[in-house]
């Protein structure tokens, strides 16, 4: 065999960064990019309200479980061989220079999500990478070693490789599954993730715009807790705080039927007890001022007024009088402000996938299928997804780069 038939199902990150690859690897690869849209790239070119989010620094990542709820054990071994500062130097190298922002986020320098999209584009091009749109694949057949592909379209008629990459991202609804089931890998169930939470709580109403940084939130009853900052919505709680919340507790609130009870403690203290003390030196400090003057952990007034609302204070009472138990029931209403979470909502449009084709279902160095060999998975088809911030594009780079190294090294004669 002089070169290889490698079909790529999915034109997305995954699928064009593994093409590329392959082809520099092993140029002579005979390499089809088969996507069902019009268009490739789609979800690239309106990443990162649109300037595109494609990796991030990992400084001051100090577990990778903390930005990868799903996948961080494997990514963490596939990182050696190609990880953030690999993907980094890949696309300067490649002609789009970066900048990383303060909140370690790297972005085109030219913030433009098409920056990123042409350059794949382009070389896949210069490389001779075919790519077939409008070509959505139906169903996949093991023939005498090798794999037919079927499309939707009945006039497009079925073609026939050495090796399937499958490159398809996430599915919440799950529909693209039933065939690479069939062929013996397991599927966790796919959920969404990266959501804001709606709490049709009037009260909550009267705060909305209101930003505290960082403040926590946690499942009570579970050990999913998270901090970050925090903004009240119209529709409820948003912010980075609730968007790792939701990632890490995915499935959790999944099965929760988006019904869960959030406790949200706004001074971010882990220790009541530091909290009572603060609330006792104020009272010390200011027995004849009023509760609603002065306002602890600097708390925005709004809600300030609302935690004494709800503590059952009126805000002329003065710090002097509240007693041990007063501040006991302040410091209760700071750190454990409950609210019953009704439903989700969609972060600017974004979401990604928790679950899709078990990580036990293939090759741990190379994302080859455990039961069909020649058969590869990247990007988000896998059960690996993590928090905002560039961490699931580099996850698509890191798992389709493992895939374009591992059919290149079954190519003899490179
Ligand atoms: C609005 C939005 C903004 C985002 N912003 C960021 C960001 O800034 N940073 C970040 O890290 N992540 C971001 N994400 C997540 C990120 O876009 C995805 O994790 C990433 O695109 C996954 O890449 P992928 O190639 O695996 O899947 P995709 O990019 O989803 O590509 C899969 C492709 O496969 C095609 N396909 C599916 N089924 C078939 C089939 N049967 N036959 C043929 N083709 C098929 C699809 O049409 C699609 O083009 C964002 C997501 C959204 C929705």
């Amino acid at each position: 065999m002089d070169g290889m038939d490698v079909a790529i199902v999915g034109g997305g990150a995954a699928g064009f960064f593994l093409a590329v690859n392959l082809k520099e690897l092993a140029p002579q690869a005979r390499v089809t990019v088969f996507e069902k849209q019009t268009g490739v790239l789609k979800k690239v070119l309106v990443s990162g309200g649109g300037r595109c989010n494609l990796t991030n620094s990992f400084a001051g990542v100090t577990d990778l479980k903390q930005v990868y709820p799903r996948g961080h054990q494997l990514l963490k071994k596939l990182f050696r061989a190609f990880g953030p500062e690999d993907a980094y130097r890949w696309f300067e190298a490649h002609g789009v220079p970066l900048v990383t922002q303060e909140d370690q986020c790297v972005f085109p320098a030219a913030q433009d999500a098409h920056a990123v999209a042409d350059c794949l584009k382009g070389h896949a091009e210069k490389l001779g990478v075919a790519v077939k749109t409008s070509h959505a694949v139906e169903s996949i057949e093991q023939r005498d070693g090798r794999y037919e592909i079927r499309f939707r379209d009945p006039h497009s008629p079925s073609r026939t490789f050495d090796c399937v990459a499958f490159t398809t991202g996430g599915s919440p609804r799950g529909e693209a599954f039933g065939y690479l089931e069939k062929l013996g890998h397991r599927i966790e169930p796919p959920v969404p993730s990266l959501f804001t939470f709606n709490v049709p709580d009037p009260s909550l109403r009267t705060l909305m715009g209101t930003v505290v940084d960082p403040a926590a939130v946690g499942i009570p009853g579970t050990k999913f807790r998270q901090s970050g900052a925090l903004l009240v919505t119209h529709w409820g709680l948003s912010g980075p705080a609730i968007l790792k919340l939701s990632s890490h507790a995915a499935r959790f609130v999944h099965e929760s039927g988006y019904r869960f009870p959030l406790l949200v403690n706004w001074t971010n203290e882990t220790n009541t007890d530091t909290v009572t003390a603060s609330l006792q030196e104020l009272c010390a400090r200011h027995p004849q001022k009023q509760l609603g003057n002065i306002r602890p952990f600097g708390l925005p007034s709004r809600l300030w007024q609302h935690l004494l609302s709800k503590a059952g204070f009126p805000q002329e009472r003065k710090w002097g009088e509240i007693g041990r138990k007063g501040i006991c029931k302040l410091a209760d209403a700071m750190c454990n402000d409950r609210y019953e979470v009704e439903g989700r909502s969609a972060f600017r449009e974004e979401f990604v996938t928790c679950g899709g084709i078990s990580l036990q279902s293939v090759q741990p160095q190379t994302l080859e299928s455990k039961t069909c060999p020649g058969l590869y998975f990247a990007g988000e088809v896998l059960d690996i997804d993590g928090v905002t911030g560039g961490f699931n594009f580099q996850a698509a780079w890191t798992t389709a780069y493992t895939v374009a190294r591992a059919v290149a090294e079954k190519i003899p004669n490179k």
